[in-house]
């Protein structure tokens, strides 16, 4: 007889320091509504300030040594008993995501199961040796030692708001490190759900601390917190340099995760039914709010009409509303202001040149729901093929051979991801060779990550080690050598 598990209670809408769910020290909050139903109060969720951040960080450098001094299989035990708390919750983080930040329920379930996937990866790379032994030439031995960082600082984004906390919280404990993670206050309580899973795992007070609040009240102190050794930052392209300029010159040691501008190429013998499919998955899942999203397609002219009028199709069929449905497959933008900003790309592609081929305006008057937007006949240098907007929308190029899609695709200032459809094996060795991006898609869209590869970006997507799979490593850990005689 299987055994019916009660769902666990929701956490606090509260900070989790030292082992505690405390409200701000500020005394402030602020209210997190639902984007779909913008009327609906998720929470009151705390508005924290300098004085969270310094209570963390001194829970964070208390908790370090006993931590730095446990056992590799001890941490490791955690993350694999905070990986079952997790699987316990995920239809409740699945839902309460979904009600937060709008991401179409069918994907916040995926992503929920995701993160006990993460920590259960973490739990694994715990028991790899991490250094190296050499010869030494006048006998007895040198070798390497990875020793954990101390604090660490970790600033995420609301987009991914279970995959991005775990996939660097995961890596930065299992490794002997100790936390103070600042959630985007547009998806707090998801993180919080992580913090309980921790809680509920065992993890010593401390470890972990969880604060909510907004970028200059809670990011910028935990920046230039003296006793903060390294962030670790998901985000926009302004705020990471920001982030990256204060940051290094303090010392610190830093990562970045920025946006992305990510082209897909669709050759003229790709296979038509699987690139549209990716091109209307890449562009428009999670309403386009991905890092990885498809913001510009590049279609063979052979058959650019046939792909044109099978992708609007296709968007004319999708499933746009409210994300709560498991049918759903668009759901709204996270936010009023996101909203506008995507509003307004749209209206500056339109005057620049673009013609909207389906999509373009808001579909109700309460919800931030946008149509899936396609353009055609926008510019190359047009504010449309070169910037972020962070929405369901992407552009449809034409292309003649793969040496001018290689040189457009490349044409922009990031480098996160890219795609190239098509059944040519020279053509995709090309493609390898000299598409200028972190992560690169053959034969499936711009979006997606498994747990035990490295992730990140080149260019201006990204700084220092990518994360996830072996890379996580480098970043959360620093080298010694040992010249050891007998
Ligand atoms: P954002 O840059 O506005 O905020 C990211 C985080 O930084 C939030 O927690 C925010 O509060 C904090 N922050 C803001 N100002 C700060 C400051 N001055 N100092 C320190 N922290 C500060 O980004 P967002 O709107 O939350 O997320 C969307 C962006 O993230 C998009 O550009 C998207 O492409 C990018 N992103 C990148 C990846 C990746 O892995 N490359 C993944 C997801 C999202």
């Amino acid at each position: 007889m299987t055994e019916v598990l009660e769902a666990p209670a929701r956490p606090a809408f509260a900070n989790f320091v030292g082992g505690e769910w405390r409200p701000s020290l500020s005394g402030q909050t602020y209210e997190k509504r639902n984007p779909m139903h913008p009327s609906e109060t998720i929470g009151e969720f705390p508005a924290s300030g300098e004085a969270d951040v310094e209570a963390a960080v001194s829970a964070a450098a208390a908790a370090f040594p006993d931590w730095a001094a446990t056992p590799a299989a001890q941490r490791a035990a955690v993350l694999t008993r905070a990986a079952e708390a997790l699987e316990r919750r995920v239809e409740q983080i699945a839902q309460d995501m979904t009600a937060e930040m709008g991401k179409p329920l069918r994907e916040s379930r995926g992503e929920a199961a995701r993160g006990a996937a993460i920590l259960r990866f973490f739990a694994g790379e715990s028991w790899r040796p991490k250094g190296e032994l050499y010869e030494q030439t006048g006998g007895g031995v040198v070798y390497t030692v990875r020793r954990p960082l101390g604090v660490v600082g970790l600033i995420t984004p609301w987009n991914f708001p279970a995959a991005i906390p775990l996939w660097k919280a995961s890596p930065a404990v299992v490794f002997g490190n100790t936390v103070v993670l600042k959630l985007a206050q547009d998806a707090p309580l998801t993180g919080l759900h992580l913090a309980a899973c921790f809680e509920e795992a065992g993890l010593p007070a401390g470890v972990l601390n969880v604060v909510v609040g907004r970028g200059s009240e809670v990011g910028t102190p935990l920046v230039r917190h003296p006793q903060v050794r390294a962030i670790s930052f998901t985000g926009s392209v302004a705020v990471g340099r920001q982030v990256r300029d204060e940051a290094t010159v303090l010392g610190k040691r830093v990562q970045l995760e920025l946006g992305g501008h990510n082209p897909l190429i669709v050759m003229a013998d790709a296979d038509l039914d699987r690139s549209v499919e990716a091109a209307f998955a890449g562009a428009f899942w999670s309403a386009g709010q991905k890092c990885t999203a498809t913001r510009r397609i590049y279609v063979q002219e052979p058959v650019y009409e046939e792909f044109r009028s099978r992708l609007v199709e296709r968007i004319e069929g999708g499933a746009v509303g409210d994300p709560a449905d498991p049918q759903t497959e668009v759901g709204p933008i996270v936010n009023e202001k996101q909203l506008g900003d995507v509003l307004a790309g749209i209206e500056r592609g339109k005057a620049e040149g673009g013609t909207i081929l389906a999509g373009g305006v808001r579909l109700d008057d309460e919800a931030y729901l946008l149509g899936p937007t396609l353009f055609e006949g926008v510019a190359d240098d047009a504010y449309l093929s070169c910037e972020e907007v962070f929405g369901p929308v992407t552009s449809l190029y034409r292309f003649a051979d793969l040496d001018e899609a290689l040189r457009r695709a490349n044409a922009v200032e990031f480098g996160l991801s890219a795609s190239i459809f098509t059944s040519d094996l020279g053509a995709v060795q090309r493609f390898v060779n000299e598409l200028e991006a972190g992560i690169l898609h053959v034969n499936s869209q711009t979006a997606g990550a498994e747990v035990h590869v490295p992730f990140g970006g080149i260019k201006g997507s990204g700084f220092g080690p990518h994360e996830q799979g072996r890379s996580a490593l480098e970043f959360y850990t620093e080298v010694v050598t040992v010249y050891q005689d007998a």
